[in-house]
Parts: structure tokens; C-alpha cells; sequence
């Protein structure tokens, strides 16, 4: 693997799509994973040489037992990448999410990626972030286009796009640079150049949640996206091309009909939000 190729194609996709504007202020959502790692940095060179914006990282402590040690090896990563770093743990927020997943009996990973999803645009705002980077990578949106199809979610596949800009100030604008590249590329990146991350979330390996990348459903999806003699770069530029030219007024008139939530304030389509709710169970 060639590491200019790989960051060459980084680059081209922060300016093809406009991903980083003038004096803009991104959030980079880091969970100490290659993914989220690499996009840091990655972000922070682009900064750096191409246009001036403001780079910060954002992590969420998830109460785990082992979540301490990973916000030490954020911190780590954050001080290497000089970054100023955001921590928010779920338990000020009155979150248990092991307890909730019990009582619900939902997979870990269901009410964790809710409680994540929320934290992430709440906080982005509250800190006048303009955008939200995450680390996605090619291989995780082409599992959920699969998915989404194969599972009755086609409309989910519109958001599958470089950047899903928000079109009122109940979201923020969310940023994917790594949407071309592969995992391993990402993997490569860090160690090339001695960045701590940290291997995958033990509640993910027995998870049999459809929306997990280790369950039975992803596991074969992935099966097909590993054949390398498919262009799955091609294939993605399609649906984004797609995706933008016919589904950009339907995204703006959907976000403009979502309410608020009437504890929070924050976007919902219920009276009451998935995340408030979590917290009145993990409060029983
Ligand atoms: Fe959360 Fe599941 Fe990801 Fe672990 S693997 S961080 S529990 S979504
Ligand atoms: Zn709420």
C-alpha cells in the first residue's frame, strides 16, 4: 500500500465535495479506533497545508469497564495529533447502557449506537462545531446500502453521501473524507506512522444485532464486498452521484419535518426521543 496514494485520495475527496470550508470548526468524532485515528490526522495535515479550520476531537466515554483505558489512549492520540479534545461520559448524561440493553432487551450495540448518534449532534452544536467528521470508511457504506436493501431500509441509502449537510439547526453537517478508502488502509496509515489505536469493542464480536458489522447478515454482505474484481470505488461514486442528484429536496423537506423532543429539544419524530427515553429506563 502506497500511504501518498491513500492520503492523495483522502485529499481529492475533501475537495471534490467541499468538505472543509474556510474557518470552518470540525468535530472529529474519536473513539481511538483506525477508522476514527486516521481521520483525525488526516484532517489535521489537510488543515494544516490547505485551508484554515479549526479541528477538534470529540469522544464519548461509554462507562464500560475497560472505557477509562480507552480515553487514556485518546488523550494519547489527541496529544501526538495536537488536537484539542472533548470528552463527554455517558453517565453525566444518567446513562447505563449495559443496564438499559437488560431491561430493554435490546443488543448492546443498539442502544449504544442511539446513545452515540444523539451525543455526537448535540455536542457538535453545543460547542458551535460547523461540521461532524466520523471515520466511516468505503466498506462500512457499502455494508449499509446492502443491508438497507436487503432489510426494507432503501431510504436510509439516500444519507450515503461524502457529506449530509444539514439543512436546518436541528442537525449539524456531517462529513465522511474516508468514504473511498478501505479499513486496512486506515490500519496501515496509524502504524506507518506510530499512532496508538485501539482493536475492536468486545460487545461487537457475539452481537447479532442487524445493524452490527458482526452479525450473521453483515458477516455475508461482507462476504461479496471482499470480491475485489467488482470497482466498489465505482460502484459508490454511482450511488452518491445518484444520491445527490435526485434525492438532495427530498433529505431537506424530511429534516424539515422532524419535531422536537419535549424533554430535550432535540430532533425527534415522537414527542419524546429514543436517547430521553434510555434515560428514564436507566433511571427505573
Ligand atoms: Fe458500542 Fe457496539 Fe460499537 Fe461497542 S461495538 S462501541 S457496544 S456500538
Ligand atoms: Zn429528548
Amino acid at each position: 500500500m502506497n500511504v501518498e496514494n491513500y492520503k492523495k485520495k483522502v485529499f481529492e475527496t475533501i475537495e471534490k465535495y467541499d468538505l472543509i470550508e474556510k474557518n470552518d470548526k470540525i468535530f472529529v468524532a474519536l473513539s481511538g479506533g483506525k477508522d476514527s485515528t486516521a481521520t483525525l490526522f488526516l484532517l489535521k495535515e489537510y488543515a494544516e497545508n490547505y485551508v484554515n479550520a479549526e479541528i477538534v476531537a470529540f469522544h464519548i466515554n461509554l462507562n464500560f469497564k475497560y472505557s477509562d483505558t480507552i480515553e487514556e489512549v485518546v488523550k494519547e492520540i489527541c496529544r501526538i495529533a495536537k488536537v484539542d479534545l472533548i470528552v463527554k461520559n455517558v453517565k453525566e448524561y444518567g446513562i447505563d447502557i449495559l443496564k438499559i440493553s437488560k431491561i430493554k432487551k435490546r443488543p448492546v450495540c443498539s442502544v449504544c449506537g442511539l446513545i452515540k448518534r444523539y451525543l455526537m449532534n448535540k455536542v457538535a452544536k453545543e460547542n458551535r462545531a460547523t461540521k461532524l467528521a466520523t471515520g466511516h470508511h468505503m466498506y462500512d457504506f457499502l455494508l449499509f446500502y446492502f443491508r438497507n436493501i436487503l432489510t426494507n431500509n432503501f431510504e436510509w441509502n439516500f444519507k450515503i453521501l461524502p457529506k449530509l449537510k444539514a439543512y436546518t439547526d436541528k442537525f449539524v453537517t456531517k462529513i465522511r473524507p474516508l468514504i473511498f478508502v478501505k479499513p486496512e488502509e486506515n490500519k496501515y496509515f496509524c502504524e506507518i506512522n506510530k499512532i496508538p489505536f485501539l482493536t475492536i469493542c468486545p460487545y461487537s464480536i457475539s452481537c447479532d444485532y442487524i445493524g452490527c458489522h458482526a452479525s450473521k447478515l453483515s458477516v455475508s454482505i461482507y462476504e461479496l464486498i471482499r470480491n475485489e474484481k467488482i470497482d466498489w470505488e465505482n460502484f459508490l461514486k454511482s450511488v452518491i452521484t445518484f444520491n445527490k442528484k435526485y434525492f438532495s429536496t427530498y433529505l431537506k423537506e424530511q429534516e424539515e419535518k422532524i419535531g422536537r423532543c419535549e424533554i430535550c429539544n432535540e430532533p425527534s419524530n415522537q414527542k419524546i426521543c429514543g436517547f430521553c427515553k434510555l434515560v428514564l429506563t436507566s433511571n427505573k
